[in-house]
């Protein structure tokens, strides 16, 4: 069973013993000293949550996952209140897959004030998609990545590709505050009838269930669409007419959308014909939509070239 630690001073004293001492993990990464991974969650945990604690074994020795359902980055009116929390079952799902350490801190052994007078701002990036809906929210995920990176100093991180603009944040935030942590990426983990994995899919009723992986089916069939126009000038003119049809059928289907936006990679617009036949840069197809009680995010990648 994991280790579970709820204050950060003992999870440190902890840590530090494996500091600098020698590893025989297969990696050639580690160099012949222990290396530690964190995976950030908010618990509830599912396959998605453990998959990305499979990729950080296969990183590191130690992995600590951390269960902090973080009030700075909900909004009023958000589900902080009623977000699951199931701490004693996800320990036993942690114990299947080797995680070494979990960290449950209360609110306060995080913010000892709260809200924290320090910020954390994630700029422009994070004025789109997801961030129009929740002003605050990626600020507010940000300080909160930055404490468990400061508290936990792992040497990787992993993050999931189903919150794609919170990963762009948190590699944006590596890079800007000179975090020596290296991110890994792991994919969308997804049921078999290709809903993605989420917390918040319990929220869904039977009758929302059965069409939940609607959100996938159209972005897959987008996705198509757009890999097999090879986007030259008239069908970059064309992605309005694309995401128009798309956006009815998901509506149809009885989703509330949010947003459902084509962008590059690097979340920048897609903004020109001349910069996309100049660059061909890969594209990402992202949609947050309300069914019922639940807000589902869904992405697909579309490679160009
Ligand atoms: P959360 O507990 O929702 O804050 O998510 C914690 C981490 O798990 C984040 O890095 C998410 O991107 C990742 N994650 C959540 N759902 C999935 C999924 N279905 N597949 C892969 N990663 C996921």
């Amino acid at each position: 069973m994991p280790i579970i630690h709820q204050q950060i001073s003992a999870l440190r004293a902890d840590l530090q013993l494996y500091r600098g001492s020698k590893s025989d993990h297969p990696s050639d990464k580690s160099e012949g000293r222990h290396r530690i991974a964190l995976v950030p969650t908010m618990g509830n945990l599912h396959d998605g949550h453990l998959e990305l604690v499979r990729i950080a074994k296969q990183q590191a020795d130690i992995v600590v996952v951390s269960i902090f359902v973080n009030p700075t980055q909900f909004g009023e009116g958000e589900d902080l209140d009623s977000y699951p929390r199931t701490l004693d079952k996800d320990v036993e799902k942690l114990a299947t897959v080797g995680a070494d350490y979990v960290f449950a801190p209360s609110t306060e052994e995080m913010y000892p004030v709260l809200p924290p007078p320090t910020a954390v701002i994630a700029g422009a990036i994070a004025d789109q998609l997801c961030g129009r809906s929740r002003p605050g929210h990626f600020d507010g995920m940000g300080i909160v990545v930055s404490k468990l990176f400061n508290i936990v100093q792992p040497d990787v991180a992993v993050f999931g590709q189903k919150d794609y603009q919170q990963l762009a944040i948190i590699k944006q935030l590596v890079r800007d505050l000179s975090y020596p942590i290296e991110i890994i990426e792991a994919p969308i983990i997804r049921a078999e009838d290709g809903l993605a994995l989420s917390s918040r899919n319990q929220y869904l009723s039977k009758a929302e269930r059965q069409i939940a992986p609607v959100l996938h089916q159209e972005l897959q069939r987008l996705a198509q669409q757009l890999q097999s126009s090879q986007l030259h000038s008239q069908q970059v003119a064309a992605l309005d007419v694309l995401l128009t049809d798309t956006h009815k059928r998901i509506t149809e289907a009885g989703f509330v959308i949010d947003y459902l936006e084509v962008k590059t990679e690097q979340l920048t617009p897609v903004v020109t014909t001349e910069n996309f036949n100049k660059e061909k840069p890969n594209l990402i197809v992202l949609v947050a939509a309300q069914l019922g009680r639940a807000r589902l995010l869904d992405n697909q990648l579309v490679t160009v070239s």
